[in-house]
């Protein structure tokens, strides 16, 4: 006796023309993306010919879409880029993190960072950099 194997068929993947209208992800959203890992991701994005310049020039901090590398350098330039760094130079939680802090004894004031242009070269060698350090530490354990 044979029977047919009923085939549940899901299609994965995003439907098109369902492209959310939203452009500006939150703030905190953001500051995830910043994340070495995330940012990583974010910056050697496989091509996809639906973005603009196939995805392949994209800012972090204002999670844009460019169309070549140009766009993206005098994007870099403008005041929008530039707010938007300023925008995410203080850490979200800050308060939470200081509080945790005063009560082990340290007094840590209101963090803000330094936010920097995110480009896919400085997070490429960020990232070797990174192992390097590691590797260091390693072998200064031993
Ligand atoms: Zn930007």
């Amino acid at each position: 006796m044979t029977y047919k194997r009923k085939k549940t068929e899901q299609s994965h993947g995003m439907k098109k023309g369902m492209k959310t209208k939203r452009r500006n992800k939150d703030l905190d959203e953001i500051d995830n993306d910043m994340k070495q890992e995330n940012a990583q991701k974010l910056l050697n994005q496989e091509i996809d010919l639906d973005k603009p310049g196939a995805a392949q020039y994209y800012c972090v901090h204002c999670a844009r879409y460019f169309i070549n590398q140009r766009a993206l350098e005098d994007h870099f330039a403008t005041k929008v880029h530039k707010r938007r760094l300023k925008a995410l130079e203080i850490e979200p939680y800050t308060i939470e993190e200081s509080e945790r802090a005063a009560g082990h004894g340290n007094w840590v004031s209101a963090k803000k960072r330094k936010v920097q242009t995110l480009t896919a070269d400085d997070i490429n060698s960020m990232d070797a950099e990174e192992t390097f350090e590691k590797s260091k530490t390693i072998t200064l354990q031993e």
